[in-house]
């Protein structure tokens, strides 16, 4: 992984255009009462492993995606940029 930020400031915010979802936790939080939201409810890790990076279901102890990078050296920004 590159240490040089290579995205633009604004890129530090928000910028998710697409959430991953466990597809069990979306299932069941279609039949809880009271309602919650998917955000309260999906219980996640996310990290890096020997092929790239993957998203966990801690609470289905399940995968919910692993992104392989094929040995790819992709950029990464881990600058943090605080909101209130
Ligand atoms: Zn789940």
């Amino acid at each position: 992984m590159s240490e040089t930020p290579t995205l633009p400031l604004e890129a530090l915010s928000l910028s998710i255009t697409q959430y991953v979802v466990c597809s069990k936790c979306a299932d069941e939080l279609a039949h809880l009462n009271p309602p919650q939201s998917l955000q309260d409810y999906a219980a996640m890790d996310v990290g890096f492993t020997e092929y790239g990076v993957q998203v966990w279901c801690r609470r289905h102890k399940a995968n919910i995606v692993h992104i392989d990078f094929q040995g790819a050296k992709l950029p990464a920004d881990f600058r943090r940029l605080e909101t209130s």
